[in-house]
C-alpha cells in the first residue's frame, strides 16, 4: 500500500436520518486532489444522475467552490442521440460513453455508484441504495446535503399498454446491447434451414411503437443495416423477406417537427418500403405480434383491430416520471407540485415546495412553472385597465371589476403591450412569446382587429401549455446544467458572507441571477442516409448524403471529450471500409 494510510480507508459513518441509517459525509477520495482537499470545508452540492443535465451542470462549475458529490446507477455519461447507431453496430457503444469517473476527476467531484430513492428536504438528507448485481444484497445509506441537483432523466411512457414485456426499449446501455444480441439471434435463427417461411418472416420483421424522434432514427437505423450489410453477410433469400414498420397514433411521423419536414420523413420511409401505419393506436403486445386499431374505413366512428407480427418490437412512446421523481412529487404535492409528468420548478429551477436555494431540478425530470395565465390576467387587470377611463363610480367592487375585465376587446395595440410586459415577467419564455404575435394575427383575421377576453384567455393557455411543456431533449436538459454551474458558481464567488447576509426579498438566486430562458437551437433526425433539420422561425433543411454528413458533424462537434470524438471517427471509417461488425457483443 505504499504510504497510503489504510486506516483512513475504514470510515465508520455515523446513524441517524428517519430511517437511522449510515450517513456519509465523507469520502475514500475527499483529499486525494489538492481541489477535492480545499472543497471538503465548502457547502456541499449532491448532483443526482449522470446523464446531460447532470454532466453540463459538473463542466460549468469551477473545481474547488463546492464540495460536489455525484450520484448515479450508470457509471457513464451516455450520448444518446448516438444510441440508435450503436445499436445497430455503426458505432461501438464504448465510442458514445464516457467513464463518469473521468468527469468527476475534472471538476474535482466525487462519484458514488448508486440510486437516490428519496430525499427528505428537510433534514437535507438523501436517502440511496447500491445494489450488489451477484449477490443482490442491497446498501441503504443517506447522504447529506446543502444543495442538491436532481438530474434523474425519465422513463419510457407506458400508456398503460398491456404486454410491454414483450418489447424492448431504447434508453440505456443495457437496451441498446439486448437489441443487439435479439437483432442477431433473429438473423441467426432465419438463417437455419429447418426455419419455416413463415417463421424467417416473423423473425425478420421489426416493428417499432412511436413516431417520434427516436423510433423513426431506429426504424432507419434497422433499415440501413439489412439494406447494407445483412446482403453481404447472409443468404440473400432473407433480404426479401425483412421488413420494417413505423405504428404513430397520430397521422404524422415526427409531429413535433415542422410539416414539411414531417411530410419529407413520410415520403422518404415511403420509398425505402417502410411500412408506416398512421393514425394507428397500440392495444395490447402479444408475445409476436401487436395489435392496434385503426378507424374502420366503412364507418369512421367504429374502430377495427389489426395486428402484425414481430421479431423483436421497439416501444418508444414518450416520456414518464422515474420512481424518484415520482416520489419527491407525492411527497412535495399540491398546490406546489401537482404536474403528472415532471417535478415542477421555478424559472431559477428550484423544486416548488422547498427551502430556498437548496433544491433543483433539471433536464426531462423536471418542467418549468410559468402561470403566463395568471400573470397575464393580473398585468391586465393592472394596466390594460387602468389606462382606460374608469366610470364615475370609483367605488368599484372586485366584481365589477371582474366583469369589466369579462367584456373589454382588446386592440392589437394592446395585445403588444400585453406581450411586452409578460415577455419582461417571464423572461425564460420570451421565445415563444414571438407566437403571441402571430397567434394574434389568425384570431384577428377573423375579429377584425380586436380580441375579447374569452378569445385571449384561450390563447394565453395555449402559449402557457407551450412553454410549460417544454421538450425533454438533451438540449434543454444541457442548457438547464450550464445555466445551473455557472448560477451557482455565481454564487460561490460571491463568497461564504453571501449564504448568511440576508438578500432583497431573502431570494439570494434571483439576486444574484437571471432566471433560465431556454433557446430553442432546432430538431434534427436521421433517416436513413438522409436526416432532417427543423431550425423553428429559421426554417427547415432536408436532404440525402449532405443531410447525413451535417447530421454527424452537428453531433460530432457535441460529444464531451476528444476521446468519444476520436472513437466515433474511427467507428466511421471502418464502417466505410469494411461495413458493421454485426455479431452480440
Ligand atoms: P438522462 O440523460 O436520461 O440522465 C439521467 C441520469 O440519471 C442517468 O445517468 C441515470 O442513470 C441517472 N439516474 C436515474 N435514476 C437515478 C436515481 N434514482 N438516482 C441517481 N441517478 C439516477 N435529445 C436530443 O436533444 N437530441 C437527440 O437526437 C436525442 N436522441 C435521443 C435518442 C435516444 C435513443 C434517447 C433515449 C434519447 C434521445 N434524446 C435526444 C433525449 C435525450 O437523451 C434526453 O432528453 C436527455 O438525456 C435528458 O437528459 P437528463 O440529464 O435529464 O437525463
Amino acid at each position: 500500500c505504499g504510504d497510503i494510510d489504510v486506516h483512513a480507508l475504514a470510515l465508520s459513518p455515523r446513524r441517524g436520518g428517519p430511517k437511522n441509517l449510515p450517513i456519509f459525509d465523507s469520502w475514500l477520495d475527499d483529499t486525494d486532489t489538492p481541489e477535492k482537499a480545499e472543497s471538503s470545508s465548502k457547502p456541499r452540492l449532491v448532483v443526482l444522475g449522470s446523464g446531460w443535465g447532470s454532466v453540463a451542470l459538473l463542466n460549468a462549475l469551477k473545481p474547488g467552490d463546492y464540495n460536489v458529490t455525484l450520484i448515479s446507477p450508470s457509471n457513464y455519461f451516455l450520448f444518446t442521440p448516438m444510441l440508435p447507431s450503436a445499436t445497430v453496430g455503426t458505432l461501438e457503444l464504448r465510442s458514445i460513453t464516457e467513464p463518469v469517473r473521468r468527469i468527476c476527476a475534472a471538476a474535482a467531484a466525487h462519484f458514488v455508484n448508486a440510486s437516490a430513492n428519496n430525499i427528505d428536504f428537510k433534514e437535507r438528507l438523501i436517502e440511496c441504495s447500491q445494489r450488489d448485481p451477484v449477490t443482490g444484497d442491497t446498501v441503504n445509506f443517506y447522504v447529506p446535503y446543502d444543495k442538491v441537483v436532481v438530474g434523474v432523466g425519465c422513463t419510457t411512457n407506458t400508456h398503460g399498454v398491456k404486454g410491454l414485456q414483450y418489447c424492448h426499449f431504447l434508453k440505456t446501455v443495457d437496451d441498446s446491447k439486448s437489441i443487439r444480441n435479439q437483432l442477431v439471434a433473429n438473423l441467426e435463427k432465419a438463417a437455419l434451414p429447418s426455419t419455416s417461411i413463415d417463421e424467417r418472416k416473423r423473425l425478420l420483421s421489426f416493428v417499432v411503437c412511436g413516431g417520434g424522434p427516436t423510433g423513426v432514427e431506429m426504424a432507419a437505423e434497422v433499415y440501413d443495416l439489412m439494406n447494407e450489410d445483412l446482403a453481404k453477410h447472409y443468404p440473400k433469400a432473407l433480404r426479401n423477406l425483412v421488413s420494417v414498420h413505423v405504428i404513430q397514433s397520430r397521422s404524422a411521423i415526427l409531429n413535433t417537427f415542422d410539416h414539411s419536414v414531417s411530410e419529407y420523413a413520410m415520403e422518404r420511409f415511403k420509398h425505402d418500403n417502410i411500412d408506416l401505419l398512421i393514425n394507428s393506436r397500440v392495444v395490447e403486445v402479444k408475445e409476436d405480434r401487436v395489435l392496434f386499431s385503426q378507424a374502420d374505413p366503412k364507418d369512421p366512428s367504429k374502430k377495427i383491430i389489426k395486428e402484425v407480427p414481430f421479431g423483436l418490437c421497439l416501444w418508444s412512446t414518450g416520456v414518464d416520471q422515474s420512481p424518484l421523481t415520482k416520489s419527491i412529487v407525492k411527497d412535495i404535492g399540491a398546490p406546489n407540485q401537482t404536474n403528472r409528468r415532471a417535478i415542477e420548478t421555478d424559472p431559477q429551477l428550484r423544486i416548488l415546495g422547498t427551502p430556498e436555494g437548496q433544491a433543483y431540478a433539471i433536464g426531462d425530470c423536471s418542467t418549468v412553472r410559468t402561470h403566463v395565465l395568471d400573470t397575464a390576467l393580473d398585468i391586465l387587470k393592472s394596466h390594460v385597465l387602468a389606462s382606460r377611463p374608469f366610470s364615475a363610480n370609483t367605488q368599484e367592487t372586485p366584481e365589477a371589476l371582474e366583469k369589466r375585465v369579462h367584456e373589454i376587446k382588446l386592440t392589437v395595440g394592446e395585445v403588444k403591450r400585453l406581450t411586452a410586459v409578460l415577455q419582461k415577467t417571464l423572461p425564460d419564455s420570451s421565445e415563444h412569446f414571438v407566437r403571441i404575435d402571430e397567434l394574434f394575427q389568425e384570431y384577428d383575421a377573423d375579429h377584425s382587429g380586436t380580441l375579447s377576453y374569452s378569445e385571449l384567455t384561450k390563447m394565453l393557455k395555449d402559449v402557457d401549455q407551450k412553454i410549460t411543456s417544454l421538450p425533454a431533449t438533451a438540449q434543454r436538459a444541457n442548457q438547464q446544467g450550464v445555466y445551473l454551474g455557472k448560477k451557482l458558481r455565481k454564487i460561490a464567488s460571491i463568497g461564504a458572507a453571501a449564504y448568511d447576509t440576508p438578500v432583497p426579498y431573502g431570494d439570494i438566486d434571483a439576486a444574484y441571477y437571471k432566471p433560465f430562458k431556454y433557446k430553442h437551437l432546432g430538431n434534427l433526425a436521421y433517416l436513413g442516409n438522409a436526416a432532417v433539420f427543423d431550425f423553428g422561425k429559421h426554417g427547415t433543411f432536408t436532404g440525402g448524403l449532405l443531410g447525413m454528413y451535417i447530421w454527424r458533424s452537428a453531433y460530432f462537434s457535441q460529444c464531451v471529450s476528444f476521446r468519444t470524438r476520436a472513437l466515433m471517427f474511427q467507428d466511421w471509417l471502418k464502417r466505410g471500409l469494411f461495413g458493421r461488425d454485426f455479431i452480440a457483443p
